[in-house]
């Protein structure tokens, strides 16, 4: 599902322009000065006033009562699917979320849950397909329990869902009595792209949480949000997962200062893979999907060349993108600027060309594992 070649192989040259995900940000000096500041306490037993002060910030830019700082977004995910749901019960998320294909068979694994996987274009399902695949309670089968989204799409191309089907999810979800949850890992990417507000767009939306290592530039932390019983419950869970933290201050410190920082600029990162994919769209048999936020995804299979050996070739020449779901992906992010997207045009260019050319003769690019 995901191929990447290895970042520090030291037969490579250094990579230069990371656009392998937008996780692949360091935290900048402000940040980490930021870090270094921060007044900590054990946030196990709630006296962490960086962490505290975090949650309430985001319960608030989210329209939650409550909210807990937990290590990733994958703990939110897991945490979230064991408070809405018991072994035995179902979700409904589309096939290609994250939860179905990126996180190890941990909702099975952990919560006995299976996820029922529904169809649509660039990660999303129709209300007409959430109707058609909610059923009236029958012993035989899972007890539908929970509607699970994702916003940002991830494999879906980094789509932005519109309030209007998310209200029509969310509406149809509830009159069958599921609860809903959002996967928010770039919820403020759709916010900014959208021009909505994160609140206005997760009315809804029982619990929903947001990534600070996806796109703001933290190096670590996610913030789950909902109401307060549901906050209580996750806090079991991640107790039982191993999730609770000490003097994690530190962290949400990088968090606080993302939130202060980090999200308007998300815009500048819009923009860049905009310019990306019109690039890529240029050259010949390269196929892009156009992108609506961050993630470009294109396939290069009309253009003479796999997209492995193009990921491939673009390693050797310092370039980090990735293979997920069969497609290529470059993830801008703040620590790539405009030059460097030019740069990555510039490259892919010379090595479609030499391709092209290359095409009758041995193959000289190689796939590096
Ligand atoms: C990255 C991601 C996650 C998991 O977040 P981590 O912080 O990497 O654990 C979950 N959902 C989506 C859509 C993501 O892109």
């Amino acid at each position: 599902m995901v191929y990447a070649p290895v970042p520090d192989d030291p037969s490579l040259p250094p990579i230069r322009i990371n656009l392998l995900s937008d996780t692949q940000t360091r935290p900048s000096a402000g940040m980490r000065a930021a870090m270094a500041a921060a007044d900590v306490g054990d946030e196990q037993i709630g006296a962490d006033p960086t962490v505290n002060s975090l949650c309430e910030r985001v319960a608030a830019l989210l329209g939650k009562q409550a909210a807990v700082f937990m290590p990733s977004g994958t703990i939110c995910n897991i945490a979230a699917t064991l408070a809405h749901c018991r072994p035995g019960d179902e979700i409904l998320a589309h096939e290609v979320a994250h939860i179905v294909s990126l996180e190890g068979c941990t909702h099975a694994a952990l919560g006995g849950v299976q996820i029922k996987a529904l169809r649509g274009a660039n990660g999303q399902f129709s209300p007409d397909t959430l109707r058609a695949a909610l059923r009236p309670p029958d012993r035989h089968q899972a007890k539908q329990t929970l509607v699970s989204v994702e916003q940002t799409t991830n494999l879906g191309g980094g789509t932005v869902w519109d309030i209007s089907t998310l209200a029509s999810v969310a509406a149809l979800a509830k009159a069958a009595g599921l609860a809903t949850h959002m996967d928010g890992a770039r919820l403020l990417n759709a916010s900014v792209a959208a021009g909505v507000a994160p609140l206005e767009m997760v009315a809804g939306w029982d619990s929903v949480w947001i990534d600070f290592s996806k796109g703001l530039g933290a190096p670590l932390g996610a913030v789950l949000a909902g109401s307060r019983d549901f906050i209580d419950e996750v806090w079991r869970w991640k107790q039982r997962l191993g999730g609770s933290l000490r003097q994690a201050g530190i962290c949400a410190a990088a968090c606080h200062y993302a939130l202060d920082h980090n999200i308007d600029r998300l815009a500048d990162d819009h923009a860049n893979a905009r310019l990306l994919a019109d690039g890529l769209s240029q050259f010949d048999g390269v196929d892009v999907q156009s992108p609506e936020t961050n993630l470009v995804f294109f396939d290069v299979g009309n253009a003479g060349i796999s997209n492995e050996d193009l990921t491939a070739a673009l390693r050797q020449n310092g370039v980090l993108v990735s293979i997920m779901g069969g497609r290529m992906r470059a993830c801008t992010h703040l620590d790539v600027g405009t030059d460097l997207i030019e740069a990555t045009l510039d490259i892919t260019r010379d090595i479609l060309q030499r391709s092209a050319s290359e095409i009758n003769k041995p193959r000289q690019l190689s796939i590096v594992r």
